[in-house]
């Protein structure tokens, strides 16, 4: 296959369309490069398949020969990157898809949106099963996010019932791992980095809000096989295993062993309470769940940041 994916030189980006490569498949990766990185892209031009274009995707985009993929993934995704771009994150979640999904159309191609358990907001059924709506605040500062993603799924069907187009959706949860940009801003990336700087992690609130943490293999593989499925109603994928951002910090802390403490700041506006994916839905449809535990993860990923931080002046980025 011919794949067109956008936000290749991103973090997941990047390792799916190594996925693809390593399979035998043909990647043009798309990047504007706004949030994705060039180490990730120096990663991918080392497979001979790989073919790389700079280009914002909110404008239109044109691509010779054959695609029998496009895979939509161009996107600020953490919160202080979209709180930062506002405008073009809106973009590219709207206008992007809109150009990606007429791609699509033109090359008669499958098309796959990365969508967001953003989509839930700060969420009243607690897991949340694909068939909740959500509880998102359109006006307040992550409905830049959240609602672009919301319109986007909402293109997507509609080419699919109107145009016939061969579509899938993912609502994907929080994932980490190695070709994270140490400076993200993520609360992974975040307290790794500041762990092995010796500075002190930074709780937002009193660190009892949750997240269920995916590892990127075990995310790749989910979304691989959505791609490869024929499943077109949305499908979460991530890790059910819940955990308190204080137990996060307090896993990193045990296993990085510094002198670091925790700092205590205030919890930013519409942060989510709770996050946990029901992925009843994932594992009978795609016959997948993830395998990797937060602890092994963690152990996989912290190498990554270390390596980074003794090279370079790499800074976490809290908020504040
Ligand atoms: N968080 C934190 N300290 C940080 C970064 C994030 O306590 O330095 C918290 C944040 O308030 C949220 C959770 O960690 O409750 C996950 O935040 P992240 O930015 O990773 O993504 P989100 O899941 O909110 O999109």
């Amino acid at each position: 296959m011919r794949i067109v994916l956008t936000g290749a030189a991103g973090f997941l980006g990047s390792h799916l369309s190594a996925r693809f490569l390593e399979e035998g498949h043909d990647v043009v990766g798309i990047d504007n490069l706004v949030t994705g990185s060039r180490e990730n892209l120096a990663w991918l031009q080392g497979f001979p398949g790989f073919s790389f274009r700079r280009h914002d995707v909110s404008t239109s985009l044109y691509v010779q020969g054959d695609v029998d993929g496009v895979l939509h993934f161009a996107s600020p995704a953490s919160p202080v990157d979209y709180l930062e771009l506002p405008i073009q994150t809106l973009k590219v979640g709207s206008l992007g898809t809109h150009n990606m999904l007429g791609l699509a159309k033109e090359k008669g191609a499958r098309f796959l949106l990365a969508s967001t358990s953003e989509v839930y907001g700060d969420p009243e059924v607690h897991p949340q099963p694909e068939s909740y709506w959500g509880n998102v605040n359109p006006v307040g500062p992550r409905g830049v996010y959240d609602e672009a993603k919301r319109f986007a799924e909402a293109m997507v069907m509609a080419y699919h019932r109107h145009h016939g187009l061969d579509t899938r959706i993912a609502r994907i949860f929080n994932t980490y791992g190695p070709r994270m940009r140490p400076g993200d801003g993520r609360v992974v990336s975040n307290f790794v980095v500041q762990a092995l700087r010796g500075e002190p992690l930074t709780v937002y609130g009193d660190g009892s809000q949750t997240r269920s943490f995916c590892y990127v293999a075990d995310e790749v593989e989910g979304l691989y096989r959505l791609f490869m499925s024929s499943e077109v109603d949305p499908v979460n994928v991530g890790n059910p295993h819940e955990f308190t951002i204080r137990e996060l910090a307090e896993e990193i802390l045990r296993q990085v062993e510094g002198p670091s403490t925790l700092e205590f700041r205030p919890l930013p506006e519409d942060d989510p309470q709770v996050r946990q994916p029901d992925i009843t839905r994932a594992r009978e449809i795609l016959g997948w769940e993830p395998a990797v535990s937060l602890r092994e993860g963690l152990e996989r990923t912290i190498p990554y940041f270390r390596k980074r931080v003794e090279a370079e002046d790499v800074r976490a980025r809290p908020v504040g």
